[in-house]
């Protein structure tokens, strides 16, 4: 197998547009693992852990977004300063795997994989992100949404890097929460993202595992805005029933050898609902229809 260790996007970009079969190799969290069990082959790969322009991050307060490179990694990601910025992709960061998966494993990775229970990703489809992407003299922007065709598949097309994702820094609640067989080490059997934008006014409520791609719940989230009192933080707490309700109905879960999909549904229903009461904590106003 040849490898290529590219220091600078340009190494990396000339290497893959001269050998647009090559695999691109991170933090080789998943795809260490696939090589060594034989479910996948490679004939060369390029290494892009240490491109440096891939490694960095920058936060643009005029814009209020945040673009992370694509080789951000997960450690990096649960701490300050990027946790303040993006507080629910740090908490889904917490969960992913070990500290030693997390000091390798790349937000980039886990968007190149795209499995439907990687952790960043109901974050990253909460928060309508867009992917960048690049080539040998070519750049494309991606929504966030139309990046994974299904389970493990992408518009990624051979010669072609994740350099990164921009995502808006929002004023407001963000959460994140995934249930598992245990409470470490564990890959989600279903798992939620709600992000809520004072700015306008808006709830979004994504999910993991429970789709062949990460899906988000949009009756869910106008229920949720327009029952929601941004100001005062209060909901009424039968919306947050109907909102669990609504959430589980937008599930498309399967069963499969993890879970059930009446098991997956449910576990959404409930996540929904403790999240938005998360971030409405006051609960009902004294005197509303709750
Ligand atoms: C023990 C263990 C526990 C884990 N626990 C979790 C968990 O709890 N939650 C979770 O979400 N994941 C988990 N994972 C999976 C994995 O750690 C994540 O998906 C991680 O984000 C992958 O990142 P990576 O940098 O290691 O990617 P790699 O393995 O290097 O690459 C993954 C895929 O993305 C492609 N790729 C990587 N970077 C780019 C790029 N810049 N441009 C284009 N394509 C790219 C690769 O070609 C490959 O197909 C776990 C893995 C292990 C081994």
């Amino acid at each position: 197998m040849s490898v290529t260790v590219a220091l600078t996007l340009d190494e990396a970009l000339t290497a893959l547009a001269t050998d647009p079969a090559a695999t691109v190799l991170a933090g080789g969290t998943d795809l260490m693992v696939e090589l060594n069990g034989g479910h996948r082959r490679a004939a060369s790969v390029v290494a892009v852990n240490r491109v440096r322009e891939l490694r960095s991050w920058r936060h643009d307060p005029a814009a209020g977004t945040l673009w992370l490179g694509a080789a951000v990694t997960y450690t990096e990601i649960a701490q300050e300063p990027i946790a303040a910025l993006v507080p629910a992709l740090a908490q889904a960061a917490r969960t992913v795997g070990s500290p030693q998966i997390r000091n390798a494993a790349t937000l980039g990775g886990n968007v190149g994989t795209a499995s439907p229970a990687g952790d960043g990703l109901p974050v990253l489809a909460a928060l309508d992100a867009v992917v960048h992407l690049a080539s040998a003299g070519a750049t494309r922007d991606v929504p966030f949404a139309e990046f994974a065709t299904g389970p493990k598949r992408t518009v990624l097309q051979p010669g072609e890097l994740i350099t990164g994702v921009t995502v808006p820094v929002l004023h407001g609640y963000q959460g994140y929460s995934k249930v598992g067989v245990r409470n470490a080490m564990v890959i989600a059997t279903a798992s939620a993202c709600l992000a809520v934008d004072v700015a306008s006014r808006s709830v979004r409520f994504a999910m993991g595992s429970v789709g062949p791609v990460i899906l988000r719940a949009p009756e869910a989230e106008a229920i949720a805005a327009a029952a929601a009192d941004f100001d005062a933080g209060t909901i009424p707490s039968e919306v947050v029933e109907r909102f669990g309700a609504a959430a589980g109905a937008a599930a498309r879960p399967i069963d499969d050898h993890r879970s059930t999909a009446a098991y997956r549904r449910r576990a959404i229903e409930v996540l929904a609902r403790r999240l938005l009461a998360r971030a409405f904590p006051a609960g009902a106003p004294i005197g509303g229809d709750a």
